[in-house]
């Protein structure tokens, strides 16, 4: 989710190694997550803003410093594209989806802050994009990128390191932080499901799942955030259907007795209700 920048530690050290190619590395708060072989370095988000110089500290111990050949953006938000520019001056492609392209080409409105986000610099921009899937190769190491659409935003990607088994979610996965919906680009809970579902039909008991915030996931692990999603996501369609606006679902008990709490339940519940009235046709078989 984007939200103004604040300390989120859930890593005690600022790099912790997954394989003897990939690691996560500490972006300011949100994950960075590397890959490096002699074949070359591929990122996964760029970290926050300000956090240039610690995530090319990292990226020595990690990488040795070598060049960065591709940088993966999961979706639009600052605090996974915060260090964009520096990476593409260093010859880094920048690669994402269509919408994330887009987002970040024209100033946009924050609903929550009451203010505009700037247009980033075109050189923060994705050089390149996708619209369903991305694959390449890079060595022996197969790389599978694809669209989670509606999810968080409407340009979430992951990108699944398949011969390591390592998959990156962005903020699709949300073990610290509140899930985020971005419903003014048409994100949604239904939406969010259907991406949960996707990344698990990806996945292995072995798989190492890279949320954008906090420590790295097992697939059981993932799957119990899905399924308090989806309890969350059945209370919220009967909610709505009654008519019910944000405040009435907090009180009805929408979030109540699940095994997760919410920091910021009235903006988490806002957003909820403005993603399900903009997919109200999706809420029902018999709602034509
Ligand atoms: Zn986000």
């Amino acid at each position: 989710m984007w939200a103004a920048p604040r300390i989120l530690r859930a890593q005690t050290a600022p790099v912790v190694r997954l394989t003897d190619k990939l690691a996560v590395v500490d972006g300011g708060g949100s994950n960075i997550l590397v890959f490096s072989d002699p074949n070359g370095i591929v990122l996964v988000d760029s970290g926050a803003p300000q956090s240039g110089e610690q995530m090319m500290a990292a990226l020595k111990e990690v990488a040795n410093g070598a060049k960065v050949q591709t940088l993966f953006n999961t979706h639009y938000h600052t605090d996974q594209t915060g260090n964009n520019e520096l990476l593409a001056a260093g010859g880094a492609t920048i690669i994402a989806h269509e919408r994330t392209r887009q987002w970040m080409s024209a100033d946009y409105w924050i609903p929550s802050e009451d203010r505009y986000e700037k247009a980033r610099p075109k050189a923060a921009r994705p050089a390149q994009t996708f619209q369903t899937t991305f694959t390449s190769t890079l060595g022996s190491e197969k790389i599978q990128c694809g669209y989670l659409p509606l999810a968080h935003t409407s340009g979430d990607i992951y990108a699944f390191f398949k011969t390591s088994n390592v998959l990156a979610v962005g903020d699709v996965a949300s073990p610290v932080r509140d899930p985020g919906l971005d419903y003014f680009t048409g994100a949604w809970i239904g939406g969010r499901l259907d991406a949960m579902d996707i990344l698990l039909s990806l996945c292995n008991e072995q798989t190492r799942i890279v949320p954008a915030y906090g420590p790295v996931m097992t697939r059981a692990e993932f799957k119990v955030e899905r399924d308090i999603m989806e309890e969350v996501r059945v209370r919220l369609f009967k909610q709505v259907r009654e008519g019910d606006g944000p405040k009435e679902m907090l009180a009805a008990g929408v979030l109540s007795g699940l095994a997760r709490t919410w920091k910021d339940p009235d903006k988490f519940l806002y957003d909820a209700a403005k993603g399900l009235w903009a997919h109200h046709n999706k809420l029902d078989h018999n709602v034509v």
